[in-house]
């Protein structure tokens, strides 16, 4: 059905047609054009990472920090129960075997206080997600890291230009990852970005882009031929891609303050009702700047949460919910992940809603969605 209110628009902002073009008429559509150059500096300059290279996606930004980690059969990952399978399967596809850490009640971020217990001599990476665009406890995350000399990678994908104590998310791991996905705030289509902290991956980083050869180094005059050096495969995405992200990027302020706005007036207007019916409402600490990435609730029960997106579908209103726990997915129980494992993520897995959010959302269509959660009386 078309729905009156949708849970997600992935609007043009810019000038978006006029760069596809420009990108066009430059005659270099493939990876590493001009507009992929700009979004390079873009990021590096916005966000402060050492290197940023745009992908073909998230999911293959979090691959190659995979490949880049040296990650061997064996090794094992830390990551949440509660994310996309992105997370994790980047790094079981090089024989990794998970670790679900729980997520806390409140932020349901990875929980840094059950970290350390799941830490074993085979543990190689930590991977937090900063869930809805709202930090980790990053502090915490990285001590317990470096204490054991054990590699972050911040699966960012909800986080771009978030922060956690004023520092950008994206900058405390050794490498974090970003997606430009269309239901992410900024997005391509399709399209994601490997941002590099530390410097020693650099150079593999941009090997393992371009299929394994120095391509790279070549075209800067640093090597007089290019050839196969190392593994790798082809995470480059088009310019005209990177042209529509470029628009994307230039309409930063605009992007941000109306998903913030959207955001407030969903949280000012469903704060009675949600304390009425005993709904929890997203919590962002004082200390932590949000990217405004989603708006999101938890519900008392799966019933409710069922009936609930039936009442709003009748008014046209799309809301959807995601992340069934990795711990008792199939492949998470070929890992050994077994129910009762992370106890949060099951409970919040089947009681948490996501409402209709995106650049153009209007102060309208946030009251219709709040009036007809206000419509609703079949609390079970
Ligand atoms: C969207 C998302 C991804 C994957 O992004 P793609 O660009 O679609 O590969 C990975 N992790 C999280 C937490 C996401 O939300």
């Amino acid at each position: 059905m078309d729905y009156v209110i949708p849970f997600n628009k992935p609007m043009m902002v810019g000038a978006e047609m006029e760069y596809i073009q420009a990108a066009l008429h430059n005659l270099h559509v493939s990876g590493d054009g001009a507009f992929t150059k700009q979004t390079h500096a873009w990021l590096e300059n916005t966000i402060g990472a050492k290197k940023a290279l745009l992908t073909t996606s998230c999911t293959h930004a979090l691959e190659m920090s995979a490949i880049l980690l040296d990650i061997q059969p064996g090794d094992e990952v830390i990551v949440p129960a509660f994310t996309f399978v992105s997370t994790v399967n980047a790094f079981v596809l090089r024989g990794a075997k998970p670790i679900f850490a729980d997520i806390r009640p409140d932020t349901l971020n990875m929980d840094e206080t059950k970290l350390e217990a799941l830490i074993t001599p085979h543990t190689r990476a930590i991977v937090p997600v900063h869930y809805a665009g709202v930090a980790c406890e990053m502090d915490a995350i990285m001590a317990i890291a470096n204490r054991h000399g054990i590699a972050v990678v911040e699966d960012n994908a909800h986080g771009l230009l978030a922060q956690y104590k004023g520092k950008n998310l994206g900058t405390f791991g050794a490498m974090a990852t970003q997606s430009f996905h269309e239901t992410k705030n900024f997005h391509c289509g399709e399209g994601g970005a490997l941002l590099i902290n530390d410097p020693q991956y650099v150079e593999r980083a941009e090997i393992i882009r371009e299929k394994g050869t120095n391509r790279s180094r070549f075209f800067r005059g640093q090597v007089d031929k290019y050839t196969w050096v190392d593994v790798g495969s082809s995470y480059l995405p088009s310019d005209m891609l990177a042209a529509y992200l470029y628009a994307q990027f230039e309409q930063r302020e605009y992007i941000q303050s109306s998903r913030a706005q959207a955001w407030r007036l969903y949280a000012e207007h469903l704060s009675d009702w949600a304390e009425e019916h005993r709904v929890q409402l997203p919590t962002v600490p004082a200390h932590v700047e949000q990217a405004y990435h989603m708006f999101y609730m938890l519900l008392p029960s799966l019933e409710v949460r069922t009936k609930i997106i039936a009442h709003l579908k009748e008014r046209g209103i799309q809301t959807v919910f995601h992340y069934l726990p990795l711990n008792v997915s199939d492949m998470g129980k070929a890992f050994g992940g077994k129910a009762g494992d992370c106890p949060v993520t099951e409970d919040v897995s089947d009681r948490l809603l996501r409402l209709p959010f995106y650049n153009t959302l209007s102060e309208s269509d946030v009251m219709q969605v709040v009036e007809a959660f206000y419509a609703f009386t079949d609390w079970v």
